[in-house]
Formats: C-alpha cells, structure tokens, sequence
C-alpha cells in the first residue's frame, strides 16, 4: 500500500511538471510590431515584411501596450 501511493505521487508530479510546462510555453509567444501601427503580427505577415522598424515583443506586453491581433495573419 505504502510503496502505490509514493508511485501515485510521483505520478502526480510529473503530470504538474508537464502541466506546467505547456502552459509556460503557451505564455511566452513573440509578436511583432510596427512603429506606426496599432496592430501586432506574426514574423510572416506580410504586412511587416514591408514595413521599417518592426520590433519584437510578447505577446502580452503587446495587449497591455494596447496593440491588437492583425486581422490578416491572426498571430
Ligand atoms: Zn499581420
């Protein structure tokens, strides 16, 4: 009985670990944005391939900036 629930916990954790490490990378997504835009993008949109001085930066920092997704490449 004693050595089931130590492997059920180990079990458990390992679940957590995983858990958390999707979830860590689902946070962390780089977009892109432009000087002179309101939108962020993807690195393929083809609406900053054009533009000058885009800049990188996550996507949350983007929405607290108050930029918005792009309707063209939806990143
Ligand atoms: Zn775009």
């Amino acid at each position: 009985m004693k050595n089931k629930s130590k492997k059920l916990t180990v079990l458990f954790l390992l679940v957590i670990i995983i858990a958390t490490t999707i979830c860590a990378q689902a946070t962390i997504k780089t977009v892109y944005i432009t000087n002179s835009g309101t939108k962020f993008h993807t690195e393929n949109c083809g609406l900053i391939s054009r533009a000058k001085n885009v800049t990188p930066i996550e996507e949350s920092e983007a929405l607290k900036k108050g930029y918005k997704p792009c309707s063209r490449c939806k990143p």
